[in-house]
């Protein structure tokens, strides 16, 4: 135990905290975050929550994550265990955490189903981008599930919490069940329909503590917008978000001013960086005050010379493209609607700007895709190479198995079986790699879990956890058996709803 104690102290001294600490403890919440503590530390929603219930003054929270090598679950900030928590709130952005988080529970010793929990508390509630694409798999555990955008929300739901005069968690849903994205749990009411929240804060969200030891190292994260305005076939953060919101750079720039000297590197959070048309004076105020400005992967879209110009003054040594497809007519169905030509021309343009590293994110799998498709993408990225004069660039291709999640337009797709993902990604692998790419491709058996979790119902849960502490491929083995005699599919008609 004094390992860990050490650990967490160690953690907590290399940290920067970016709010006034206002706490009251008679209301004390634990906020897991089912993976590593360098996961979680990078994550805003996780961020948000642990500042607000900080810094409201009526509250306190306790960070818990999962790490695979440790046998005992003890929170950062005073290394109690998670079962002496009244209150739980889990932060689920993959699915694949529900599986640490069942882990979590049992090493807690804390009763996993909710109907066996028959005392008051603990109250255990689950919110994130994972369970806004299908709470089911977690409505047997969870008492409640928040869906959508909680920054509105949720102060709402911890002064309903902390007034204490509810008998029962049913008695406590029907105080909380008129806050847009609240539903209960199976055990305390069956619900018809979904409720998903889509309130959007005033100002951007952004990182509550910098450290060294998150997987975004040092690094403030900031929305520069909520949601996307595109609605690509297979992507699902419209259902997640709602509308898509921009942030004026004035907002933005606000923040970064508040607290500038404390970090040098600043990661623009949104879906589509480049469609928020103040993005440039967000990119200007950062190369003005010398900050690395990085982004995560981009539409081609906007992508003209003065973007350009400026992502590369901003610090972004590899320009990362999701394409989908290297067939035209794929991508375009896809919702990636950038003809073959142009983003020749922006590869072009990105070279003469000075980028020599490029990373390319890909689909295979998508509905329709054939042999022709991919035979067209290997003739794509060959054109592709050779339009550019200098050889020497780094090309690296990230291929993803497509996953069919509720509530987009390829909802209903397949997830094609992993022999044929592997014989697809060999078709690709072999020729682009003579061409000079790098490919890697996502973990099939993890993809396949990821599927089934996004696409089942809430009996999944119990071959999962007949095999908790086994790799996922032996969890896929017994789901994909159990399905073999359970109907495990989701009613698509209610997930959308
Ligand atoms: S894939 Fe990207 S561009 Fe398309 S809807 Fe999703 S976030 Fe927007």
């Amino acid at each position: 135990m004094w390992k860990i104690r050490l650990k967490h102290q160690k953690l907590i001294e290399q940290e920067t905290l970016l709010f006034d600490i206002l706490k009251d403890f008679s209301n004390n919440y634990a906020v897991v975050y089912p993976n590593k503590y360098s996961i979680g530390m990078s994550n805003l929603g996780f961020n948000f929550l642990f500042k607000e219930l900080n810094s409201r003054g009526d509250s306190s929270g306790e960070r818990f994550f999962y790490e695979e090598d440790e046998d005992e679950i003890l929170s950062m900030e005073s290394n109690r265990s998670l079962s002496e928590f009244e209150v739980i709130l889990f932060s689920l952005t993959y699915e694949l955490d529900y599986i640490n988080l069942l882990r979590l529970m049992i090493k807690s010793e804390i009763e996993i189903f909710g109907d066996r929990r028959t005392r008051l508390f603990p109250i255990l509630i689950g919110g994130g981008a994972a369970l806004t694409i299908n709470p089911a798999p977690l409505l047997k555990i969870l008492d409640f599930i928040f869906l959508g955008n909680a920054d509105k929300e949720f102060s709402k739901i911890i002064e309903i919490i902390n007034r204490k005069d509810y008998r029962d968690k049913l008695d406590l849903y029907n105080k909380l069940k008129d806050i847009p994205g609240i539903i209960p749990g199976e055990h305390i009411k069956k619900i018809k329909a979904l409720n998903i929240s889509y309130s959007v804060p005033e100002k951007p969200v952004h990182s509550a503590i910098i450290t060294p030891n998150a997987e975004l190292k040092n690094m403030f994260l900031i929305e520069t917008a909520r949601g996307c305005p595109y609605n690509c076939s297979f992507c699902s953060v419209k259902k997640i978000t709602g509308k898509y919101k921009k942030f004026p750079a004035e907002a933005v720039v606000s923040v970064l001013e508040r607290h500038k000297g404390k970090f040098e590197k600043v990661g623009l959070v949104s879906s589509a960086v480049l469609e928020n048309n103040e993005i440039k004076k967000i990119f200007m105020y950062g190369i003005e005050n010398n900050l690395t400005m990085n982004t995560s992967s981009l539409r081609l879209d906007l992508l003209d010379e003065v973007n350009l110009e400026l992502l590369l003054k901003a610090g972004n040594r590899t320009l990362t493209l999701a394409i989908e497809s290297g067939d035209e007519n794929l991508r375009f169905e896809s919702g990636k609607k950038v003809s073959d030509e142009k983003i020749f021309s922006i590869l072009k343009n990105a070279v003469n700007t000075g980028f020599r590293s490029f990373k390319f994110y890909l689909i295979i799998g998508m509905p329709g895709e054939t042999d022709e498709h991919l035979k067209n993408t290997i003739r794509f990225f060959s054109e592709l190479r050779n339009s550019v004069e200098i050889k020497a660039l780094r090309m690296n291709l990230s291929i993803n198995p497509f996953i069919a999640k509720p509530g987009t337009k390829w909802e209903k797709g397949e997830f094609i079986n992993s022999t044929e993902m592997k014989r697809k990604f060999n078709i690709l692998n072999k020729s682009l790699k003579k061409l000079g790419y790098s490919c890697q491709i996502e973990n099939l058996n993890e993809a396949e879990l990821q599927y089934l979790f996004a696409n089942s119902n809430s009996e999944i849960i119990y071959p999962v956890i007949e095999k908790l502490n086994e790799s996922y491929s032996v969890i896929l083995k017994e789901v994909k058996n159990y399905a073999k005699d359970h109907r495990l599919s989701i009613d698509h008609n209610i997930s959308n709803t």
